[in-house]
């Protein structure tokens, strides 16, 4: 378990470019945090070190928002308002297309998630408006070979 913390939105977009630069086909990782802690801000740092290039916004209403045109295909997620219709998505369909899933309210579909992800916590800290804990848990050997090489 890995515990940082980013003062500012730049420094988040950072750290997602990190994680971003030992990416492997078929990874998972997940977002948890309350509305605002950086989710989406975090995304839109991988999704630009992927090379996309089009606007990330967070994908509430649609669920799932497709990027095909980075050096992997991105899959972002947002299951805050899915109500229990995860058989509808076909989320294990993603898990296996080859490119990365992001998960926003990950701890919503907690028993779909595959056994292997990298999990991410956000909180926001009440003295510094600007300050994000992350508490990055890497579950399986690719994720703890991740994190070892770039936290
Ligand atoms: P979420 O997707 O979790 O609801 P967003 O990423 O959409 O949240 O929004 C996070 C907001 O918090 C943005 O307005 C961003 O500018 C602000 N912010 C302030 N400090 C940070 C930080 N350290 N990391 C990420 N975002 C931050
Ligand atoms: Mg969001």
């Amino acid at each position: 378990m890995y515990k940082l913390t980013t003062r500012n939105e730049k420094e988040t977009i950072e750290l997602a470019q990190n994680i971003e630069s030992e990416k492997f086909p078929n990874m998972v990782i997940c977002l948890e945090g309350d509305l605002g802690s950086g989710k989406t801000i975090f995304t839109k740092g991988f999704a630009h070190a992927l090379g996309i290039e089009e606007d990330i916004t967070s994908p509430t209403f649609n669920i799932i928002k497709e990027y095909p045109n980075g050096e992997l295909p991105l899959y972002h997620m947002d299951v805050y308002r899915l109500e229990g219709r995860v058989d509808e998505l076909g989320l294990d369909e993603y898990f296996h297309k080859g490119g990365v899933v992001i998960i926003e309210w990950s701890d919503m579909i907690q028993e779909y998630l595959p056994d292997e992800r990298l999990e991410i916590k956000i909180k926001v800290l009440d003295d510094a408006e600007d300050a994000r804990v992350f508490i990055i848990n890497p579950i399986g050997r690719q994720y703890e070979e991740l994190c070892e090489a770039v936290l």
